[in-house]
């Protein structure tokens, strides 16, 4: 003796596919993390290399800069700048890298800004701080 509305109630309820949408299982998390953890360590062993060029340059201009013109000087100069300058792009990307990684944790991370879905891992992978899925990405360079 049910009445129309339990009826109703009991019926097929979308609410599954709003959920599926809405997370994002346990092992792709996993895998995105151990993907940004990976990036983080290629980048820390890529700073650390840069700063012992930096460091080495360094110790060349003090060195053997007394037999030096003022071209080699200069040169040397502007590689050290350079090595500095990647040095820090490369801390910038590190900081981006960690900074993924502790959105992961608050779940916060690999959604798309645009349109709410999550951002494949593949794609989180090769561009850590992505915040737009590809459909999305590419609607926006469209335009
Ligand atoms: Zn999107």
């Amino acid at each position: 003796m049910a009445k129309p509305a339990d009826t109703r109630t009991a019926g097929r309820k979308p609410a599954a596919k709003a959920t599926a949408q809405a997370t994002r299982s346990a092992a792709e998390t996993e895998k995105i993390r151990a993907a940004l953890a990976a990036r983080r360590d290629e980048l820390r062993a890529e700073y650390d290399q840069t700063l012992s060029e930096i460091t080495e340059l360094q110790r060349d201009r003090l060195t053997d800069s007394a037999g030096d013109d003022q071209a080699d000087t200069g040169t040397k100069t502007f590689e050290r700048e350079q090595e500095i300058s990647l040095a820090n792009s490369i801390r910038e990307r590190i900081t981006q890298v960690e900074r993924a990684l502790e959105r992961l944790d608050e779940g916060g991370y690999g959604w798309c800004e645009r349109c709410g879905n999550p951002i494949p891992v593949e794609r989180l992978a090769a561009f850590p701080s992505a915040t737009l899925c590809v459909t999305c990405k590419q609607l926006a360079e469209r335009r």
